[in-house]
């Protein structure tokens, strides 16, 4: 492939954002995702507003999908002791198929290719990548990783998060059942927490993560749900009235807020693929958007020659850890604190008895708008 050629592995938020952006420069984008698309993904869909300028640079409409605007947060205990707070920059909910499905369309009416197919390698060899799938090999100067949270991709690089175990497990569906349009609900149970908040299709959206050592004593999630995510009386009354809108709920296992390296194998690595913040933040939708910008803007730099290949690398991993390494560490400091049933509750308490604490933990999980 010739120069300003890239080649990006995953078609999630951050493959597609950065697709868009490195289209918008003139750059010829290869993308491969293994799913189809649309396709319904394990995921909140509460995203922040923080990014919606950078969209709008990126002449992206959020608005054509008509999301509910989410201003509130109603967040709970076990016990069911509520606080209330405003959100300081607010976001708005959309549910990841109708999401990711905008984002596909606009790469292929900008001139993207997309190619559905997993990717089982990538080397890079005399200053280039050979991206192998199990039909072809392609070449490009280039490659993104943005291949998620847990790949066939991160067993064959080696990567170290992949040999540690992870306990972590997700599950999602939606629902109809009435549920305010501008809040979105945080509410911890023993061994997790679980989000709900409406979507552009007036469904409910209610998504859990649930400690494995929690969930193991039950035999389904129908049980693990009444046993334990429905403890909280909040959670019970929403489970209650709603009627699930999926054949079975969505779930994902082994997910991991390890560590991960932002530049590796000489690939920089975007949105999950270089690290997952806690979904109790509500952000990792919006930094997978903001590291595809940052992403993009160091490749940029590099095919105009105003860096070297070593230094893109270096001012993209700076820049990374600048932006989001202090959300990341106070997510994990956030999730591990909510496996620790009895320090949670005091410590919650105390969240929830001094109102300002609430806004403030917030603000130290978000980013300012882009
Ligand atoms: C339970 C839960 C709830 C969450 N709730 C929220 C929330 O409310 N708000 C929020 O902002 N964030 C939330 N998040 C986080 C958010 O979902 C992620 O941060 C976001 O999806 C990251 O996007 P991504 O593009 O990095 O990854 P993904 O969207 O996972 O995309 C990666 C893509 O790569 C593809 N892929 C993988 N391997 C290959 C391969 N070998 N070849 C080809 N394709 C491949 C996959 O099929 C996938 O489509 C939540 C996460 C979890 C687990």
């Amino acid at each position: 492939m010739e120069s300003k050629e890239v080649i990006i592995l995953g078609g999630g938020l951050a493959g597609l954002t950065a697709a868009i952006h490195l289209l918008k420069l003139d750059c010829k984008v290869l993308l491969f995702e293994k799913n189809e698309f649309p396709k319904h993904k394990v995921c909140g869909e509460y995203i922040s507003n923080e990014v919606l300028p950078y969209l709008q640079s990126l002449a992206l409409n959020l608005e054509t999908l008509h999301p509910k605007k989410i201003s509130k947060l109603n967040f709970s205990l076990v016990s069911g002791k509520t606080i209330k707070a405003n959100l300081p920059l607010g976001g708005v909910g959309v549910s990841r198929f109708a999401l990711d499905y905008y984002l596909y369309q606009e790469v292929l009416k900008r001139g993207g290719k997309i190619v559905q197919e997993t990717v089982s390698n990538v080397v890079f060899l005399e200053d280039k990548f050979r991206v192998t799938t199990n039909n072809s090999v392609f070449c490009a100067k280039v490659v993104l990783g943005a291949f998620g949270k847990r790949s066939n991709l991160d067993v064959v690089l080696k990567r170290n998060f992949i040999s540690k175990p992870s306990n972590w497990l997700g599950v999602k569906a939606h629902y109809k059942v009435n549920f305010a349009d501008d809040v979105v609900g945080l509410h911890h149970f023993n061994g997790g927490y679980c989000g709900v908040s409406k979507v552009e299709t007036d469904l409910v959206n209610i998504c859990y993560l649930g400690n494995y050592e929690t969930f193991k004593k039950y035999k389904s999630i129908t049980a693990y749900q009444e046993n334990v995510v429905c403890k909280n009386p909040n959670l019970k009354a929403i489970f209650t009235d709603a009627i699930i809108q999926f054949e079975t709920p969505l779930t994902i296992s082994q997910i991991s807020f390890e560590p991960k390296k932002s530049v590796e194998n000489k690939m920089l690595m975007i949105g999950d693929t270089a690290g997952l913040i806690h979904p109790l933040c509500g952000n990792g939708m919006a930094m997978a958007i903001h590291s595809a910008k940052l992403a993009s803007e160091s490749v940029i730099n590099f095919f105009e020659g105003r860096c070297s290949r070593t230094e893109m690398e270096r001012q993209y991993s700076k820049l990374w850890r600048k932006n989001f390494a202090n959300r990341i560490q106070t997510g994990r400091l956030l999730g591990n604190l909510l496996q620790k049933e009895k320090l949670a509750n005091v410590v919650l308490t105390i969240v929830t008895t001094i109102p300002f604490l609430l806004p403030l933990l917030i603000k130290k999980t978000h980013g300012r708008p882009l």
